[in-house]
């Protein structure tokens, strides 16, 4: 069977048509007039939003992250991918759909990982919208290296009791619960030391030292929690996956994360994209429109090149996830779009900042918001660089070292490997080189 095909069903595309039409008249008006959107129990909140996550609910298309065998009324990563890349042209759009991160994540780990008294009490009302979750890995002496985190958890009778600090710990100051990474076993091997562990936010001893802005949020206003553990007590039951296996939890969580990241981004690239086109074809100088001129139309050649270079890359992803369900097989594939996401979001929004002249810079247009948001996804979830590092060793890992000074595929040695085979059904001579 031959299948190497990029048409979405007929049945699917009329939801994504809804979701765009949603998207755009009732839920993107709430990005210009409501705060975060993540402050479940504001007045505003319940006033506006509960009732379009109903429409969504009663369309199907809620909680799409998770598969019915998660618990999750999800329908795999290419159709997610598909709805994702519309959700990411607005801030309130993954709330009002019940799948914005860090929850698709942190649900991801307790469907995998949570006893059935832990799903009961945190997976379903997160899936179902009711509260919100934290990640809480990265340490203040280092994020990209894991091996160096020290936050420790030591086991005293029933419980685990806590002692640490952890940095960015992104919606920490909105949730009920934080899935946190803590050592438990320090002499173990450089991975084997970790494990992952539900602490509830409102236990005594769960600190948010501040809360950091990105860019210039005025203080106060940060998301990202730098939050302390001191002397914070939980039950051995809320520990997620085996004890030291923190690493290879966390990866059930990135992996996923990453790749919706990536799909939502699509959305964004989009969204500069067709700014980047409109204006061309509005703005007149020297006679000419901007959309005439070469410079700008390398512009926009550049940018949808690159941008669906990596849409494609992106739903090949989800493609590949969807027929292996298993994230380890998939590594090689999120590396790459992980490290694809902040280039080509860097490259298309500074190209259409560059097309609108003074009002690109302007706070009236979001672009210097996307153009920082391009360099966050270039840190979060783990540095380029370190992602670069996994594609290439994974790459490598399809190879092997040649033998001899010269190696077989020089066009000498390939020569004469060619006449090795050939040569006696060859009539003219062949020179030797
Ligand atoms: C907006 C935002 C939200 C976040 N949310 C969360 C969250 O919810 N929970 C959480 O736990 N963490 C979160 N993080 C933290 C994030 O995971 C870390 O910032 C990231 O892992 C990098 O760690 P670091 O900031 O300590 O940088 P460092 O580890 O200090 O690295 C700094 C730089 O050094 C270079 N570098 C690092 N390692 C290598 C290498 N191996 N090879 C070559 N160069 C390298 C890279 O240029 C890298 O950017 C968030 C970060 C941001 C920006």
């Amino acid at each position: 069977m031959m299948a190497w095909d990029f048409e979405t069903d007929a049945e699917y595309q009329v939801l994504l048509d809804w979701t765009a039409d949603f998207v755009e008249k009732k839920v993107a008006p709430l990005d210009m007039v409501l705060g975060s959107a993540m402050e479940y129990q504001d007045p505003d909140f319940i006033r506006l939003v509960r009732p379009l996550q109903q429409e969504v609910k009663e369309m199907g298309l809620w909680a799409c992250h998770l598969g019915p065998e998660l618990g999750g009324l999800g329908f795999g990563q290419l159709k997610l991918a598909l709805l994702n890349e519309i959700l990411g042209q607005s801030r309130f759009a993954s709330v009002v759909f019940g799948c914005q991160a860090p929850d698709t994540g942190n649900a991801e780990i307790l469907a995998h990982y949570g006893s059935d008294e832990i799903k009961a009490k945190y997976l379903q009302p997160l899936l179902n919208g009711e509260l919100a979750s934290s990640y809480s890995m990265s340490e203040p002496q280092g994020g990209a290296d894991p091996t160096q985190f020290r936050c420790m958890a030591v086991e005293d009778g029933d419980d685990f009791v806590i002692n640490g600090e952890k940095w960015f710990s992104s919606n920490a100051r909105f949730a009920s619960f934080l899935i946190v990474m803590v050592v438990t076993d320090p002499e173990a091997s450089a991975h084997g030391r970790a494990s992952m562990i539900v602490v509830p936010t409102d236990t005594p001893g769960v600190e948010i030292v501040r809360n950091v802005g990105v860019g210039d949020e005025p203080p106060g206003h940060g998301t990202h929690a730098y939050v302390r553990y001191t002397d914070v007590r939980v039950p051995k039951q809320n520990l997620l996956g085996p004890r030291g296996q923190g690493f290879a939890v966390a990866q059930t969580r990135l992996g996923g994360g990453r790749v919706h990241h990536a799909m939502r981004t699509v959305g964004q690239i989009k969204r500069a994209f067709d700014m980047m086109c409109q204006r061309a074809l509005s703005r007149t100088t020297k006679g000419e429109m901007l959309a005439d001129k070469q410079m700008v139309q390398e512009k926009i050649a550049d940018s949808w090149i690159e941008m669906e270079a990596f849409r494609l890359l992106v739903l090949r992803t989800a493609w590949r996830i969807d027929q292996f369900n298993d994230y380890v097989k998939v590594r090689k594939d999120i590396a790459a779009i992980k490290a694809m996401m902040p280039k080509v979001y860097h490259d298309v929004v500074s190209r259409c900042i560059q097309i609108h002249g003074a009002l690109g810079v302007s706070n009236e247009l979001p672009l210097s918001g996307m153009l920082l948001s391009s360099y966050v996804m270039g840190i979060a979830d783990g540095p380029t660089e370190v992602h670069k590092v996994t594609i290439a060793r994974q790459v490598l890992r399809d190879y092997e070292s040649t033998e001899g000074l010269f190696p077989d595929y020089t066009l000498p040695n390939r020569r004469a490997a060619a006449l090795d085979l050939l040569g006696h059904e060859i009539e003219r001579e062949v020179e030797a080189w």
